[in-house]
């Protein structure tokens, strides 16, 4: 991080702005919302700024800028139009330590002013460190547009009620308590203007919590589990859903494959328990099982974080088992699993109206008993997706061939799908297991298997459009792949 965000208390606090145009006034007003003592230094004032000099609500001080003017500030605002100027304001600030902003100049500021959603107390501050204003902004109109209005009002509404909330309810049993304002029917009156009926609504839910602290978990919350997708690993492919459940969960138990960018988006005061399996460890998921119990037992909001989807190759069912023979609520996230998150990031679709029309997910680590269909795994017009496929690979392809793939059958290997190491490899099936060990394929990766896999969709273009192939070609390899191999001509 280049700058680290902070809310500055400025009330009553005197803060010095020199110039007095139009990027003044913006900084002004913002200055006097925060209740700062507004001296701005100028020959010449902007109207508004006239007017609030009238009505005293800033000083004004007509004259040149010399550097004892900035005696008692607390913090120092340059936005004049000329640079000499600003130069002089940011040196003589930063050479009595008083924090300095020079308007559109990160390098003589030693703060800058982030852009601002305003829902008081409730603020989000948004900064590109300087580096992009223009998507700050952006990204600021997103989050205005995603906030409702009143939800300033919801905060105040909450904080005012906070100290005789704390008095009746434990700790625990609080932050279920305001989870439940927050996101009920206490929250929908405030926020639709109808604060009398919100009362009610809160002292409602106050004696139905006082009631559970009575007869439930150790410290008076139920306690219950959430079994969720994470995704292949990219954190903007988490569903709404996970997040929200993230954002709320006490506990979370995650796997390997869960990836450091998804654990950043969970509650930061969270406890994260790593319980991934090492290879060949023995009696682990019968902990996990344990401590899911315990844990929910105890009264915590445990969210177990599982890889791509949780029913995919991910033991989910047997820990809803667990759950249920517990009698321990659990609601099911699902996420987006590896070998849709690969498809996508190879721009290789699973099933293609001329390509094929069916696809299989396999553990391609297991033995396979007979009963898997290999001569159906091995037509081309049916997609295989090989999970856990790293160590197998020859094994893999030597059945296919048995069972009738041709040396052309295309295949592909995706590694780290959607993460920043992320690596196509594509080959004929006689090829691939040979091309992945030059190059030290490593899981987590899968293999694909069909037509799909060698699907062009540049040739499809040119065969329809003409011309345009070569700019598809390289808008889908820009797309998201770090690495791309491909080897030889695929039938
Ligand atoms: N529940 C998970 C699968 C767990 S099994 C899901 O739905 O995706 C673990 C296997 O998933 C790995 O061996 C690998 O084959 C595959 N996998 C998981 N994440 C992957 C990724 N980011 N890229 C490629 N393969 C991945």
């Amino acid at each position: 991080m280049d700058y680290l965000p902070l809310f500055v208390r400025l009330d009553s606090r005197p803060v010095v702005v020199v110039g007095g145009g139009t990027v003044a006034l913006r900084k002004v007003s913002w200055l006097l919302k925060a209740g700062a003592q507004v001296t701005v230094i100028a020959p010449e004032l902007h109207p508004e700024l006239a007017a609030h000099s009238a009505s005293g609500a800033i000083t004004h001080v007509a004259a040149q800028f010399l550097p004892a003017q900035l005696a008692n500030a607390v913090a120092v605002v340059a936005a004049t139009d000329d640079t000499r100027t600003n130069g002089e304001v940011s040196w003589a600030a930063r050479e009595r330590r008083i924090p300095v902003n020079v308007v559109d100049d990160p390098q003589l500021s030693t703060f800058i002013f982030p852009a601002i959603i305003e829902r008081a107390p409730l603020l989000v501050a948004v900064s590109s460190a300087a580096q992009a204003p223009v998507l700050a902004r952006r990204v600021r109109e997103q989050i205005e547009a995603l906030l409702p209005a009143r939800l300033g009002a919801l905060a105040r509404f909450m904080g005012e009620r906070r100290q005789a909330v704390q008095r009746s309810l434990s700790a625990l049993a609080r932050r279920a308590f305001w989870e439940r304002v927050a996101s009920g029917p206490v929250a929908s009156h405030v926020l639709s203007g109808d604060e009398a009926a919100a009362e009610r609504a809160l002292a409602r839910e106050l004696r139905a919590s006082q009631l559970t602290t009575t007869r439930s978990g150790k410290d008076g919350a139920l306690g219950e589990v959430y079994l969720i997708g994470a995704g292949p690993g990219d954190a903007d492919l988490l569903t709404l859903r996970a997040l929200q459940l993230l954002q709320q969960a006490d506990v979370i138990l995650y796997d390997r494959l869960v990836s450091r960018q998804v654990l950043e988006r969970a509650r930061r005061d969270a406890e994260c328990i790593f319980v991934g399996k090492e290879s060949g460890e023995h009696g682990q998921q019968q902990r996990i099982h344990e401590l899911l119990v315990r844990l929910a037992r105890e009264g915590r909001r445990v969210a177990r974080l599982k890889g791509g989807d949780p029913f995919v190759f991910g033991r989910g069912g047997e820990e809803l088992e667990v759950l249920a023979a517990h009698d321990i609520p659990c609601t099911i996230v699902p996420g987006i699993t590896a070998a849709l998150g690969a498809a996508a990031c190879a721009a290789l679709p699973l099933t293609h109206r001329r390509l094929a029309e069916s696809v299989t997910f396999v553990n391609g680590h297991q033995e396979h008993s007979d009963t898997s269909d290999w001569r159906f795994f091995a037509d081309p017009r049916h997609t295989v997706v090989f999970y856990m496929a790293v160590a197998q690979l020859p094994a893999i392809v030597a059945r296919l061939r048995a069972a009738g793939a041709a040396p052309t059958h295309p295949a592909a290997i995706i590694e780290q799908a959607t993460l920043p190491h992320e690596r196509i490899l594509r080959a004929p099936l006689e090829r691939i297991a040979m091309l992945a060990a030059e190059q030290r394929v490593a899981p987590p990766a899968l293999l694909i298997v069909g037509d799909v896999a060698g699907f062009a969709p540049a040739e499809a273009l040119s065969s329809i459009a003409g011309a345009g192939a070569v700019d598809a070609v390289d808008a889908v390899d820009g797309a998201g792949a770090v690495g791309t191999v491909d080897v030889g001509a695929i039938a």
